[in-house]
């Protein structure tokens, strides 16, 4: 049983015509392989121990991919995507802010209820149906291959929720989908150490449970019921049974049982969540991971998938796919950003524990791509691989064995997609790099200490986010998001007091000087590396959605998470101390992508959008409109 709202979302996303075309127009083909955060100075230090990629950059070329500012996944995907700079495709950050609120929101895409609703008792039916939008603009590349009759197939591309529709095409969603509760994935941490309280955490819930008998209800929370009209969550239970003497114990769901040892990972574990009792549900799924049983109960549940096989929202194209593939291949997380990297910044997990979690994501969704590629036959086919991006994030720096074990899958992946697609074209290729992580600035603090940004009493800093105590009537800008500065402008913020024009460009032009000159209090260095002025610098009509500057760090200083949801603490710059060690949101000439390919291309200095173009030449086709970049070939 399914909500109201996604039956009739279906019906109305639901469109005639896929079908897989065995030639393509042009009888080329063509595989891009997007490996997120794939660095080439990593690439470089590593080539001995990487054979497949070492081949592939001899046989073809091996170069630098210039990416966006800011340097962020959404964002240069974005401009991938549609061969446009963020002025055209509308993302210029992780997180956007409402002018009128200061509300930080989700740049990718927003779900909505349906607005007419019908009340019955303790329910709220929709009477209109809920949707999901995704925010970026610009046709992708590959819908314009498919109206020319190319076969696609599009896995995991970021920022793709939900997929576009293509006449000739399949696609699977991937960053950007969310997990059943409509967030980006929200895990539960079951335990009866009486040191734990039950909290939230940034990305997921400790819970306290007690044991009796050496059994425990562990209530595993799914969507809120958006057919109650007190929106109550709503719950599945798990009941565990600790064996009193062996490391092992006894999940209880439903009627299925899974027995599980001490430090072992179930398979997933399929449930519905009750909308209506007896006729309504919500399906889901979950893995859990028993970390720990003895002295006390430690048990990871994995944030609840939405079920490939019985989808809540469309996760693929057309929405019939996901239920095709997981006949195929199985279960799989649908779940955009799967790498549950916040378990380990919440110490949920340790090292150990977040990198068998890691392979798992990655295995599942490799599944994805040999099924792609055994029904490959020409035409154009693209894989995400998120495990590089999100693993560098954690071990960068630190831990490069187990980051190089990491790009050693991506290795051997290159290896069996070579054997597979002989001489077909392949471009391996990333987003961006990386770098270090050491200090985060608190860019409001620092627009506070400089005149721009004014509290009702210079005594109210602290960690609180959404600007409670800025006084509005004296603050001329502020930072939303990881790279975004904006003014606080006449006619476009709520209570703004820069006037559009010169007045708002000396300001710009005065902030950015100074941001440059901005010193570490801490040993003296320069944090700010570049700034982008979004209006001067960048093309398209989506200009009005972005922030007014883009600041690009240093390498080894980023802003700090409490900047990005608008808070202004009291240090400038404090160490970075989270298990989040690493990052790439800085100015982009510090972490350009890669380029590796069997092909060899003309351009010294290839840039995303430019490969976006090059793609739909090798087709025999022309830029799509609003593309600014060149062909490399
Ligand atoms: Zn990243």
């Amino acid at each position: 049983m399914k909500y109201a709202v996604c039956v009739l979302l279906a019906a109305a996303l639901l469109l005639p015509g896929c079908g897989r075309h065995t030639a393509s127009a042009a009888g080329k083909s063509i595989v891009v392989l997007g490996i997120d955060g794939m660095d080439p100075n990593f690439l470089e230090r590593h080539w001995d121990a990487l054979p497949n990629l070492d081949r592939l950059r001899k046989e073809g070329e091996f170069k630098r991919l210039e990416t966006t500012m800011p340097p962020q996944s959404p964002v240069a995907w974005a401009t991938f995507i549609t061969g446009r700079d963020p002025g055209g495709h509308g993302l210029f950050d992780f997180v956007h802010r409402d002018p009128q609120t200061m509300m930080p929101i989700s740049a990718m895409s927003l779900t909505s209820q349906g607005s007419r609703t019908l009340s019955l008792g303790s329910y709220e039916l929709p009477l209109t149906s809920g949707k999901v939008v995704s925010f970026r603009k610009g046709k992708p590349f590959w819908q314009i291959l498919s109206e020319h009759h190319i076969p696609t197939e599009i896995v995991r591309m970021p920022t793709d929720f939900p997929p576009v529709h293509c006449d000739d095409g399949f696609s699977v969603a991937g960053m950007g989908a969310p997990d059943l509760r409509g967030t980006y994935g929200t895990f539960s941490y079951f335990t009866d150490d009486a040191a734990q309280k039950t909290r939230s955490v940034s990305g997921g819930q400790i819970v306290h449970v007690e044991l009796k008998n050496n059994s425990a209800a562990l209530r595993i929370q799914g969507p809120d019921n958006s057919l109650r009209k007190d929106k109550a969550p709503t719950y599945v239970e798990v009941t565990v049974h600790v064996d009193p003497q062996q490391p092992a114990a006894r999940f209880d769901l439903g009627d299925t049982q899974v027995l599980l040892k001490e430090g072992e990972w179930s398979g997933w574990m399929q449930a519905e969540f009750p909308l209506i009792p007896g006729l309504k549900s919500a399906a889901g799924m979950f893995r859990l991971y028993a970390k720990k049983l003895h002295p006390h109960l430690e048990v990871y549940v994995s944030p609840v998938n939405i079920d490939p096989s019985d989808p809540e929202l469309p996760i693929t194209s057309p929405e019939s796919y996901s239920k095709q593939l997981t006949k195929s291949v199985g279960l799989f997380y649908t779940q955009g950003m799967a790498q549950d990297t916040k378990a380990y910044s919440a110490g949920v997990f340790d090292r150990a524990d977040y990198i068998a979690q890691s392979r798992l994501v990655s295995l599942d969704h490799l599944k994805l791509l040999r099924y792609s590629l055994d029904h490959f036959h020409g035409g154009f086919l693209f894989f995400h691989f998120f495990g590089v991006d999100q693993d560098s994030h954690m071990l960068w720096g630190k831990y490069d064995d187990d980051l190089l074990n990491t790009y050693r899958m991506v290795d051997q992946t290159i290896g069996w997609v070579r054997q597979k697609i002989g001489d077909a074209t392949l471009i391996v290729m990333s987003d961006h790099g990386f770098s270090t992580f050491n200090r985060a600035v608190n860019l409001n603090t620092w627009l506070m200490k400089e005149g721009f940004l004014v509290l009702d009493d210079p005594k109210n800093t602290s960690d609180e986010e959404v600007f409670p105590h800025v006084d509005w009537s004296r603050t001329q800008a502020y930072s939303v998001g990881l790279n975004g500065l904006y003014l606080n402008l006449q006619g476009r913020e709520r209570e703004g007091i820069v006037e559009p024009g010169n007045q708002a460009d000396a300001l710009l032009k005065k902030i950015s000087e100074r941001l440059l000159a901005a010193r570490d209090p801490e040993g003296g260095k320069p944090m700010i590396g570049g700034v982008t002025l979004t209006h001067t610098e960048f093309h398209g009509d989506m200009l009005d959605r972005g922030p007014d500057m883009i600041v690009g760090y240093m390498p080894g200083y980023r802003s700090s998470w409490q900047t990005v949801l608008g808070a202004v603490p009291t240090a400038l710059v404090e160490d970075n101390t989270d298990a989040w060690r690493a990052d790439h949101c800085i100015d982009a000439r510090f972490v350009p992508g890669v380029l590796i390919s069997n092909r060899r291309s003309r351009a010294p200095d290839p840039h995303l959008y430019d490969l976006t173009v090059s793609l739909l030449d090798q087709f025999g086709l022309g830029p799509g409109t609003g593309m600014i970049g060149h062909s490399i070939y």
